[in-house]
Order: structure tokens, then C-alpha cells, then sequence
């Protein structure tokens, strides 16, 4: 491979991450915080949360997570959400009705 060719798959491979789709983004904005993002990559992110609002409400949601997670007590990340909660019977019931009910309006 000449240098040109080099230099127009390096071109193709930028605009390919800056033209980024919404499950590439989520994919980034779920592991920003472990990941290291290119140039492209940070860019193409930028403006795919320009234009797409999907992404942004997700990426306030992985925010409000990260916040909560920061927030929560030493032992509940120990021991975890399942044994932290306990819900009453006659909740969990409540809860699956509603959840019913919804599946069937739609
Ligand atoms: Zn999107």
C-alpha cells in the first residue's frame, strides 16, 4: 500500500467515525469512563450528540447513574441492589400488575 492510499484509508476511517450512528455512540458514551476515545472518536461523538437527542437523554441518564453510584453507601456496592431491596409482596404485585396493564394498552 503507497503512502496515498495509507493516508485515503486514514481519511475514510475518520469520516467513518465522524459519520457515527446512534448504537456506536451509546457504545462510547457507556464506556467513556473506561475508555480512552481517539480524536475521531471524540468528534464523531460530539457531533452525533448535536444532532441525535436520543443519545443525549442517554448520556444524562449514564450520568445520573454515575451519580447515584458515587453516591450510594460502601455496602450496597458490596453486597448489591438485590439484597439492599426488599420489597413487600403485595408491592411486587402491584408492580406486575402495572407493568400488565401497559404491556396490553400498547
Ligand atoms: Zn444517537
Amino acid at each position: 500500500m503507497d503512502q496515498k492510499s495509507k493516508r485515503q484509508s486514514g481519511i475514510g476511517k475518520t469520516l467513518a467515525t465522524l459519520n457515527m450512528n446512534c448504537r456506536e455512540a451509546s457504545i462510547l458514551l457507556a464506556n467513556a469512563g473506561e475508555l480512552k476515545l481517539t480524536r475521531p472518536e471524540r468528534w464523531g461523538l460530539w457531533i452525533h450528540l448535536l444532532i441525535c437527542g436520543t443519545c443525549r437523554q442517554f448520556r444524562a441518564q449514564i450520568r445520573f447513574l454515575s451519580q447515584l453510584m458515587a453516591a450510594a453507601p460502601k455496602e450496597f456496592m458490596e453486597i448489591g441492589f438485590a439484597q439492599c431491596t426488599r420489597l413487600s409482596t403485595q408491592r411486587v404485585t402491584q408492580i406486575k400488575d402495572l407493568l400488565r396493564q401497559a404491556t396490553e394498552e400498547e
